[in-house]
C-alpha cells in the first residue's frame, strides 16, 4: 500500500504516520515528492485495510499497489530518481556515457582508453577488476590491482568508476575502490549479494540477468530498494533467446518498459546486447533514441589484444565518432 500525506503535512504527522506502520510490524519507506510526501509500506504478505492509516493526521489518501514490485514503481513514485554520483547525474534528462574495457589489464591500456572516454566529454569510466567468466580458464581479472588502477584513472581525468561486484567477499573492497557498484547478469540473482548491496549506499548498476523477465528484474531491484539503498540505476544487455547470430538478443523494448513501469534510470549495454563491434554504434543510437539515461559501450585501445570481449570492443577512434554521434542524438531528442 502507498500511503499519500496532504501537501502540507508537517513532519510529525509523517513521523506518526511511520511509527503507526512499524507498530503494526510492517517497514515504512518516505519518499518525498515536488508536492507532497508518500510512505510505501513493505513487510505485509497481502493487502492491508486502508482504515488502519486513513484516519491519521495528514493522510490525504491510501492507495493499494497492484503490481507485485512497490517501491520501484511509478505507482509508488512518479517523479524519475536521479542517481547521483558525486556530481555526475544519471537521470536527470542528460545522456550518461560509460565507456572503457571490459577487464582493467595494464596502467597503458586504461589510461588509453580513459583519454578517449575524458575527451569525449563522459563522466564515467568502467572496467572490470573482478571478472566472472564463463570458463575457468579465462582471465579473471587483475582484482585489487585492477582497483588500484582505475583508482588512478579517477585521480588524472576526475572520471567516475563504474566496476563490477562478484561477491560478498570483495564487496568492502571494491565499495572503497569505486563509485557505482555494478552487478553482472550472472548475479542479477546472488540474493546474499543483493541484499548486501542493499545494505550499503553506494549506487548500484543492476544488469539484467540473461533469462531474467522484466518483472524479475525489477523483483531484484526491489530487493536494494526495500533495504533502503534507492541508489539504482538498472542496465538492459541483452538476454538469451534462440538467436545465435548476435551474442544475446539486446532487447531495447525492456527500456521502454522500465520507463514506464519504473522511477528508477535505465541505460542501454548494446556491447554485450550485440556482441559484435560494428553492431555496437547503431544499437547505441537507437536506444538513446529511445530515451535511455544513458549508454554503456566497451572500449579498448588495442581490441584485438583485449583479454575479453575484445570482438565487441570499439577502438578509441570509433569510440569518439560515436560519443559525438550520441550527443549530437541526444541534444536533438532533447528539443522535439
Ligand atoms: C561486463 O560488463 O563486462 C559484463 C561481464 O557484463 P554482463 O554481466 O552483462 O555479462
Ligand atoms: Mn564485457
Amino acid at each position: 500500500m502507498l500511503i499519500l500525506m496532504t501537501q502540507g503535512a508537517t513532519r510529525a504527522q509523517i513521523q506518526t504516520v511511520c511509527e503507526a506502520i512499524r507498530h503494526a510490524g510492517f517497514t515504512p519507506h518516505e519518499i518525498p515528492g515536488s508536492t507532497r510526501t508518500a510512505i510505501g509500506i513493505t513487510g505485509n504478505q497481502g493487502p492491508l485495510a486502508p482504515e488502519l492509516f486513513s484516519n491519521l493526521e495528514g493522510v490525504s489518501e491510501c492507495v493499494p499497489v497492484s503490481k507485485p514490485y512497490k517501491l520501484v514503481s511509478r505507482e509508488v513514485k512518479p517523479e524519475s530518481t536521479v542517481v547521483d554520483v558525486g556530481g555526475a547525474k544519471i537521470g536527470d534528462g542528460s545522456l550518461a556515457i560509460i565507456a572503457g574495457p571490459c577487464s582493467v589489464e595494464s596502467y597503458d591500456q586504461v589510461m588509453k582508453a580513459a583519454e578517449a572516454v575524458a575527451a569525449s566529454g563522459a563522466k564515467f569510466f568502467r572496467g572490470g577488476a573482478y571478472k566472472p567468466r564463463t570458463s575457468p580458464y579465462q582471465f579473471q581479472g587483475l582484482k585489487s590491482e585492477g582497483l588500484r588502477l582505475l583508482e588512478k584513472v579517477r585521480d588524472r581525468f576526475g572520471l567516475k568508476i563504474v566496476s563490477e561486484v562478484k561477491d560478498t567477499e570483495s564487496l568492502d573492497e571494491v565499495a572503497a575502490a569505486i563509485d557505482v557498484l555494478q552487478v553482472g547478469a550472472r548475479n542479477m540473482q546472488n540474493f546474499s549479494l543483493i541484499e548486501a548491496l542493499g545494505r550499503q549506499r553506494k549506487p548500484v548498476l543492476l544488469k539484467r540477468g540473461v533469462s531474467a523477465t522484466i518483472t524479475e528484474w525489477l523483483m531484484a531491484a526491489e530487493y536494494l530498494l526495500s533495504l533502503g539503498n534507492y541508489n539504482v540505476i538498472m542496465c538492459e544487455r541483452g538476454i538469451r533467446t534462440f538467436e545465435t547470430m548476435t551474442r544475446n538478443t539486446f532487447d531495447l523494448a525492456a527500456t521502454v518498459m522500465i520507463r514506464h513501469h519504473s522511477h528508477l534510470p535505465v541505460i542501454a549495454d548494446p556491447s554485450h546486447g550485440v556482441g559484435i563491434d560494428w553492431a555496437v554504434p547503431p544499437m547505441a543510437m537507437a536506444s538513446v533514441a529511445a530515451g535511455v539515461d544513458g549508454v554503456m559501450v566497451e572500449v579498448h585501445p588495442d581490441p584485438r589484444r583485449a583479454l575479453s570481449d575484445g570482438q565487441q570492443s570499439l577502438t578509441c577512434e570509433a569510440y569518439t565518432k560515436l560519443a559525438a554521434d550520441l550527443n549530437a542524438l541526444h541534444a536533438w531528442r532533447q528539443r522535439i
